[in-house]
């Protein structure tokens, strides 16, 4: 048996089987390339789900991560740390907003933004407001709230009796938010861009109108930006293209670079709805993630990432575009911003996908028929250009 067999059938006695696992064993990883215990050499389209956007072992991360683990790596919450506050400072310089709290994952962030605006409505507003409303074909998490709060069925399936205080309306459509917000109504809660749902963006107009309606019922507009931040679709955040400014945002994915954290973002008001013992997290934010997470705002600010990455994902879209055109029959939709990126196929694209991995591409398949991409966003344009003659080929074949 070879290396890749002798894991995969070790893994199978050991873990629940909650992952349907690419055919590939990673052994290491550099940059934008990865590497199997052959020695074969893949292209990273994928950036650990937009998490890895500074590339693997960045060398000036992992150098941060030596000094910091030297020094301090773990307190708890219970004493003040300065690294908390460096991370604080950066990340908070990014948006319009001005509290932070710190925890360890995007499921965690959004629990949080669904915890503190029940919170602000209940105890700073007196009101019984409680509801969140959400879009179908959402993605927030995989805790049983933010699972609520997803609009996929297929994901809950044998989760049920669910929380309540919920509510999906249909996406990019105003009057059914409108008709779905009620006396209860707390927040409305959604992504700029879906992006487990399948790189489906929602329209400028939307996005406003749907702001001005928070303000006129006096709701809370939370924009989860857990994969969408960072940089990842052109901007350091994707809700400043429209220059929103939403009440809470959460981030986590890209925001260690492959460490885990996750973070909440607020105004000092809403902010003062938490207050002492009301929320917290054992590891969240410690000073080792912490002072990781600096340096990742730091290094996507100082080396210009989001324009960078702008023109990247401009450059891709009209290459895309150009396949579609080739192919009118198989490619149905290229979208996305930014190095956020979907081509959706017209057939399931599975085939297409297992072809571009064993030409060394990899990248995600969502929704059974978008190729998403999510790649490192230091990825060079040419690699691009080589992914992009590769599905040509393939498509040429499947015709
Ligand atoms: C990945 C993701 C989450 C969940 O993050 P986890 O770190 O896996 O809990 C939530 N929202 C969006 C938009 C995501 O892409």
């Amino acid at each position: 048996m070879n290396k890749f067999n002798i894991i995969k059938t070790k893994e199978k006695k050991l873990h629940c089987p909650t992952y349907g696992r690419y055919p590939l064993a990673v052994k290491k990883a550099k940059g934008y390339k990865l590497y199997d215990f052959d020695g074969q050499e893949y292209i990273d389209l994928l950036a650990g789900i937009s998490v890895c956007n500074l590339g693997h072992s960045h060398p000036e991360i992992v150098q941060v991560i030596k000094e910091q683990a030297e020094k301090l790596i773990h307190v708890s919450n219970l004493f003040y740390q300065e690294e908390q506050l460096g991370l604080a400072e950066r990340l908070l310089g990014t948006t319009h907003l001005n509290r932070a709290f710190f925890c360890n994952s995007g499921a965690e962030a959004n629990e949080g933004a669904i915890k503190l605006a029940r919170r602000y409505m209940q105890k700073i507003k007196n009101k019984d407001k409680f509801e969140i409303i959400t879009l179908a074909g959402s993605f927030h998490g995989r805790t049983l709230a933010t699972l609520t709060a997803t609009g996929q069925d297929k994901l809950k399936e044998g989760f049920s009796p669910y929380p309540t205080g919920f509510k999906i309306v249909p996406f990019n459509d105003i009057t059914a938010l409108k008709n779905g917000i009620s006396e209860h109504t707390a927040a409305i809660m959604l992504e700029v861009i879906q992006g487990e749902g399948g790189v489906r963006p929602l329209h400028s107009e939307y996005l406003v109108q749907v702001q001005n309606i928070c303000r006129e019922n006096d709701l809370l507009f939370i924009i989860d930006e857990v994969q969408t931040g960072l940089a990842r679709t052109g901007k350091f955040w994707a809700h400043q293209h429209y220059n929103l400014k939403p009440d809470i945002v959460t981030s986590a994915k890209a925001l260690g670079n492959g460490l885990p954290i996750g973070a909440l973002l607020t105004t000092q008001e809403i902010s003062e709805a938490f207050g002492p013992g009301s929320h917290g997290t054992t590891f969240g934010g410690n000073a080792l993630i912490c002072k990781v997470a600096e340096k990742v705002v730091e290094i996507i600010l100082r080396d210009n990432l989001a324009e960078q990455t702008k023109d990247k994902g401009q450059f891709c879209l009209n290459i895309f575009s150009e396949i579609k055109d080739e192919f009118p029959d198989l490619i149905a939709e290229v979208r996305g911003a930014g190095l956020m990126l979907g081509i959706e196929l017209t057939i399931p694209g599975h085939e297409i996908w297992n072809k571009l991995l064993k030409k060394g591409f990899v990248l995600n398949l969502t929704q059974e028929k978008v190729l998403r991409l999510l790649p490192p966003l230091i990825i060079p344009e040419e690699e691009l250009v080589g992914f992009a003659q590769a599905l040509k080929g393939i498509l040429a074949e499947t015709v």
